[in-house]
């Protein structure tokens, strides 16, 4: 297939066609010579939109049974994360509607979730458990993102996040809990195969330094991939330990220390995830220092949080907006931190998030003046089409 009349193809100045074949992207340039080289037998008129790689959302939590709107009334009459928890909402009670969710029920609403995504963009998705809180509830939602992402079409990194929070049955010895995520949880999460990678909450009221060393070593001792939450409200130490570990991405970082700072930027590794819409959706005046993380060198990523509690949308263009708005990031950067570094950070760079021949065709055409006004306006949804290798 040849897609011609681009308004733009972004990392390509200049050109306005490009050739797929088998899936994958294969030539880049111009309409004529690309007819003549690739014999296409279909052609599609981009009429001059923009053309980006699909987006890669490399932090989601979409393994939810029900949403929690009643909570958002209770924070507008001024409840704050402590409160909504202790009057039943926050994490836990996801964790109470998903363990009484059948896996039929799971799956239905991963793929619905997963096609909120697509519609905005999202082809390649990063997704995560962690409202089980259970060997069989962790399992079930692992196997409902697998069916979802199957069944809505993209491509899905399912991630285990057992250690979201500690079940209300081990809240008052929670090393019992951590034990049964080192000793029986991650094995029998390998055992699965579906997740290779392991995740953890670290902060007040979820998971210490000391259990997170623990958790993180036996994580890696069974070859999972890290990703960590860390630095949301409060700085424990999770982003040196995620360096020390090389974890994947350390995410959230409104509280980051200059020396968690230089951590990251050392790191040949471990990426930033930059999650914009959360300080947005909880009425926080902080944000994650990124001007100062991407002058440092450091590798970043946007991603939406997208969940029930702290972040509902399932929108990376809305994610890229807060992006631009609150972290102060241009256009160029907010493109890079929902395609290329989001791809990178999931070790994905070789096939997602860039245009280039060889890489997987998920592209997008975009119904934007140019790239400049990428994240500029909010609660319209550029995407035109999606394209996912031979597929419009
Ligand atoms: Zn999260």
């Amino acid at each position: 297939m040849i897609v011609h009349n681009a308004g733009g193809i972004w990392g390509h100045t200049g050109a306005e066609a490009l050739a797929i074949k088998a899936g994958k992207i294969c030539d880049v340039g111009f309409a004529d010579a690309l007819r003549d080289k690739w014999q296409a037998e279909t052609e599609l008129d981009a009429q001059g939109l923009l053309i980006t790689p699909g987006f890669v959302d490399a932090h989601t939590h979409p393994a939810f049974a029900t949403g929690r709107a009643e909570e958002f009334d209770w924070r507008a009459e001024g409840a704050d994360y402590l409160e909504i928890a202790k009057r039943g909402g926050g994490i836990l009670s996801s964790v109470a509607h998903v363990r009484d969710a059948s896996l039929d029920h799971m799956i239905a609403i991963c793929t619905l979730n997963f096609k909120r995504m697509l519609k905005h963009g999202t082809t390649t998705c990063e997704a995560k458990s962690g409202y089980g809180l259970s060997l069989e509830s962790e399992l079930k939602s692992l196997e409902a993102i697998k069916v979802g992402g199957e069944r809505a079409g993209i491509t899905v990194v399912p991630t285990f996040l057992g250690a979201h929070m500690i079940p209300s049955e081990h809240r008052d010895n929670p090393q019992v809990y951590v034990d049964l995520l080192c000793d029986e949880m991650l094995p029998a999460v390998k055992e699965q195969g579906i997740a290779k990678i392991a995740d953890i909450f670290i902060e007040d009221g979820a998971f210490d330094i000391v259990q997170a060393r623990q958790y993180c070593q036996a994580a890696v001792d069974l070859g999972f991939e890290l990703r960590v939450h860390a630095d949301q409200f409060n700085n424990l130490g999770g982003v040196e330990l995620a360096c020390e570990f090389g974890a994947q991405s350390v995410d959230h970082l409104e509280a980051l220390s200059d020396a968690g700072l230089e951590c990251l930027a050392m790191s040949d590794h471990t990426f930033a995830g930059l999650l914009p819409t959360v300080p947005h959706f909880l009425r926080q005046k902080v944000d994650a220092p990124a001007r100062k993380m991407i002058k440092a060198g450091v590798k970043y990523f946007i991603g939406t949080d997208f969940n029930p509690g702290s972040s509902y949308t399932p929108s990376l263009i809305e994610a890229a907006h807060f992006a631009r708005v609150r972290l102060c990031l241009s256009a160029q950067e907010a493109i890079h931190g929902v395609t290329a570094g989001a791809a990178d950070s999931l070790g994905l760079g070789e096939s997602k998030g860039r245009i280039k021949v060889g890489h997987d065709a998920d592209l997008l055409l975009l119904n934007l003046p140019d790239f400049f006004h990428f994240g500029y306006a909010f609660g319209e949804n550029p995407v035109v089409k999606v394209i996912l290798g031979d597929k419009i």
